[in-house]
């Protein structure tokens, strides 16, 4: 903790008399009357109110006090696909009657549907419809969130998602990290000739996303009801020698190596990893990959092979949580939710859930070194907290305790109750 730092010769504002759980060195340690200074979007200092110089009022334009509440840094939400159009809410009713899932699909719904209606959407249209989910995210504390694409499947719609990302990070104050997720299914028109379309994404899709500019990492969904080890080598080979990141849903419903695969290739993390055997673990260690950890997914879906936590804690590899955002298995829009479901479903601790939603969710982004901590020099995206203990935000399920969510030195939503 850089408490001892000297206070600067003036800072913008000045957050006091809070209780600061920094997630600095990975930990979850509380700077109790802790103060906040920030200038222009960044943290200029943090430490406990002791430790401001006398003169301190003179140094600083603003001074918020914060009434003792707790201040966390901005959820960082590393895995949503939350680009979409259309309503799986009918497949949802269907479902609870008893009509399987192979029946709903040949009724053309399912991922198919989301696709299609994807497809047919406008840029304003989608735009629309994701900037709700992006403010519901917003009013849950998160301040980072990455978003992919793969409802488009052609290249007309993939590059037309990645528009819609670049506009929802234009329009929005949440940083927003884009990733191509053009291997998330085969599309129906290349049923029967895989070939066909693995030439599409490596050959057409792939350079063309890289000249648009926006995406920042490539994704694949490797898996047997999606593509094959040797597939998803292939597009990684052609991302990283393009200059993108690559990230893996890996090892969701079986063993199917991904992860190992995805580590070879220095992967940003592997997500899901419900099946992932030791022998892959040890390769994720070996090469500092994050794991990210759905547990929306695997409560939609009733899952119940869990993943290997243990392993995790053994071999010391960081354990990132996320939304997953997405219409067909997990339409989850709350990080405190995902706590509540990562501590009871994956018998996480309450600070690794919380230290997965911060510091090890900005880790599965490679932005550790901007997001995820209160420390000195990195952007100042910060949560005020009505709250007694930061195990609140995983133990009170159901509600977000809310008070102001701040990113890079502004406020950008506030809750006003009149007897705060
Ligand atoms: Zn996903």
């Amino acid at each position: 903790m850089k408490t001892k730092e000297p206070f600067p010769q003036h800072v913008d504002q000045l957050f006091t008399d809070s209780r600061v759980a920094t997630m600095a060195n990975s930990a979850y340690s509380i700077i109790e009357n802790g103060c906040i200074g920030v200038t222009g979007k960044k943290i200029a200092w943090v430490g406990p109110k002791q430790a401001l110089p006398e003169d301190y009022r003179n140094k600083c334009d603003q001074i918020l006090d914060c009434k003792n509440r707790f201040i966390l840094p901005g959820f960082v939400d590393c895995h949503t696909h939350l680009v979409w159009a259309g309503s799986r809410s009918n497949e949802f009713e269907m479902r609870l009657k008893g009509v399987t899932y192979e029946q709903i699909a040949r009724k053309g719904g399912g991922i198919v549907s989301t696709v299609s209606a994807t497809r047919k959407a406008a840029v304003e249209t989608l735009f629309d419809l994701a900037s709700k989910r992006l403010e519901a995210l917003l009013k849950n504390g998160i301040t980072t969130v990455e978003i992919k694409t793969g409802y488009g499947l052609n290249l007309e719609t993939e590059l037309k998602m990645l528009d819609v990302v670049n506009l929802l990070n234009q329009r929005f104050a949440q940083h927003i990290e884009a990733t191509f997720l053009g291997a998330h299914t085969l599309p129906p028109e290349y049923k029967g000739n895989r070939k066909a379309y693995l030439d599409l994404v490596i050959n057409k899709m792939l350079p063309k996303v890289k000249s648009q500019g926006i995406a920042t990492a490539v994704d694949v969904f490797c898996e047997n009801i999606a593509f094959s080890l040797d597939e998803t080598k292939q597009i990684f080979k052609k991302a990283i020698d393009l200059g993108f990141n690559v990230k893996l849903h890996a090892e969701q419903l079986s063993d199917s190596k991904g992860a190992a695969i995805a580590s070879q290739f220095n992967a940003l993390s592997c997500d899901h990893l419900e099946y992932l055997s030791f022998e892959s673990a040890q390769t994720m260690a070996e090469k500092n990959v994050t794991a990210v950890l759905l547990p929306g997914a695997f409560y939609f879906l009733k899952e119940e092979q869990k993943p290997p936590i243990k392993i995790f804690r053994q071999l010391k590899i960081p354990m990132a949580v996320a939304t997953d955002l997405n219409p067909g298995s997990s339409p989850v829009h709350s990080m405190p939710l995902v706590l509540n479901m990562a501590c009871i479903l994956f018998g996480m601790t309450c600070e690794e859930a919380i230290l997965g939603a911060t510091i090890n969710g900005a880790k599965a982004l490679g932005l550790e070194n901007l997001k995820g901590s209160i420390e000195t020099g990195k952007d100042a995206d910060f949560v005020v907290w009505d709250i007694q203990t930061p195990a609140d935000l995983c133990y009170l399920a159901g509600l977000s305790p809310i008070k102001m969510v701040v990113i890079k030195g502004a406020v950008q939503y506030e809750k006003n109750d009149s007897h705060s």
